[in-house]
């Protein structure tokens, strides 16, 4: 792995630009072990010193670092060029914050990864590409071993693609793990999301659409809500992976107006045997832990799911930030009229949903030598 002076590993970001590549420039100021050094976005930035392209359009309270400011942003589709400017930084790999076309997004990061780039990224486009890992790296770390088996068969030297799921599910997602792994697998849920405006981007919703207002739709995202958990417990059986066939979700996915935190209200149907108590549950969140807290990676939070006891929490404006914004925060957990148990999640979106959750996989690839 190139270092520089610094002794930290040189990285680049596509979609720099935007509410997640804000999020991954400002999360990366004090990174030991990341530091940016290259960025590229649309047409219409390129050729801008990044200072000059976020100009006016910084979403964040927490500035860039100086040398990133000065980085000229390059056109992430003129792909040469941007090439030779990431090598010029001498770049190891790039995080892709990208918003366009599925179709494009596939295009342009096959065409990184051939080019002996990893991309490790927050599009939804490889998602379902099925020698592609879609990671939560204290849920399913072994998923990465599909990386050689995804650059054997499309003869990819050093570069591959590992994506992270959709913001909707982070909230769900561990809890749901730790209680798998104690031999409480989920049968079936039912998941309200109630999910913040910066989930979809900036500008984002019109203001006159939000203020005073729910939305009861975003485009895709029940579908991913439902399906994308199936892939992340799924295992690896030959060059693919292999969808898991529960849990069974139905979603209802509701755009309300907080800024970041998407909270999700869970009812959940145990598959076979079911806890004994709702201490019982507790317990086991309170002491679940992955490889991100055990290797004690940057990003990782050391409490990966926190239970709060009030009967008012969690709430985005209160609880969003927990353990740098990368936890998990519970509460109202009790049982269900309808299926065994009912809860509350919250996570933020843009952060363990997004750029954090970006990070934390890149140091998990890191960590299993793929980034070498
Ligand atoms: P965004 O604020 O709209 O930013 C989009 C970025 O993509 C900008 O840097 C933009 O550059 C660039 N871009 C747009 N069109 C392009 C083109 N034709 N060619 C090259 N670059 C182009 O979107 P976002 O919310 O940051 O989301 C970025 C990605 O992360 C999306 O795939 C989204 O689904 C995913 N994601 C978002 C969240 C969230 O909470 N926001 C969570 C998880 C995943 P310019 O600034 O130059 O236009």
């Amino acid at each position: 792995m190139s270092q520089n002076s610094s002794g930290k590993i040189p990285v680049g970001i596509l979609g720099a630009t935007g509410m997640v590549g804000q999020q991954y420039i400002s999360l990366l100021n004090d990174h030991p072990w990341f530091e940016v050094r290259f960025a590229a976005a649309s047409p219409r930035s390129a050729g801008k010193k990044y200072k000059d392209a976020v100009a006016g359009r910084w979403q964040l309270t927490k500035t860039y670092a100086p040398h990133v400011g000065d980085i000229m942003v390059e056109d992430a589709n003129d792909v040469n060029r941007a090439i030779d400017a990431f090598k010029k930084g001498g770049c190891s790999f790039v995080f892709s914050a990208l918003e366009m076309s599925k179709d494009e997004t596939k295009a342009l990061e096959e065409q990184y990864a051939a080019a002996g780039i990893p991309v490790i990224s927050n599009a939804s486009a490889h998602r379902w590409t099925d020698d592609v890992p879609v990671l939560i790296a204290e849920v399913n770390p072994e998923h990465t071993d599909i990386i050689p088996l995804q650059k054997k068969d499309r003869g990819w030297d050093r570069g591959f693609i590992a994506v992270k799921p959709n913001c909707s599910i982070q909230s769900y997602m561990k809890p749901l793990h730790a209680l798998a792994q104690a031999g409480y697998p989920a049968q079936r849920l039912i998941v309200h999301t109630m999910q913040a405006v910066s989930g979809a981007g900036y500008p984002g919703v019109p203001s006159l659409d939000m203020i005073d207002n729910i939305v009861p739709y975003i485009g895709g995202e029940e579908e991913k809500s439902e399906k994308e958990p199936l892939k992340i417990f799924g295992s690896i059986n030959g060059n693919v992976i292999k969808n898991a066939e529960l849990p069974i979700i139905s979603a209802h996915c509701n755009r309300v107006p907080v800024i970041d935190g998407h909270t999700a209200c869970v009812s959940l149907e145990f598959a076979g045997k079911k806890p004994s108590s709702m201490e019982e549950i507790k317990q086991i969140w309170a002491a679940y832990k992955g490889l991100p807290q055990e290797a004690d990676f940057p990003f990782a939070p050391k409490q990966p799911i926190i239970y709060r006891e009030e009967d008012n929490r969690p709430q985005p404006r209160k609880d969003r930030d927990a353990d740098k914004a990368m936890a998990v925060v519970i509460g109202r957990l009790r049982p269900c009229n309808v299926f065994d148990i009912r809860f509350v999640a919250l996570s933020h979106n843009t952060v363990r949903g997004a750029a954090g959750g970006g990070i934390l996989n890149a140091e998990l690839l890191k960590h299993k030598g793929y980034l070498n």
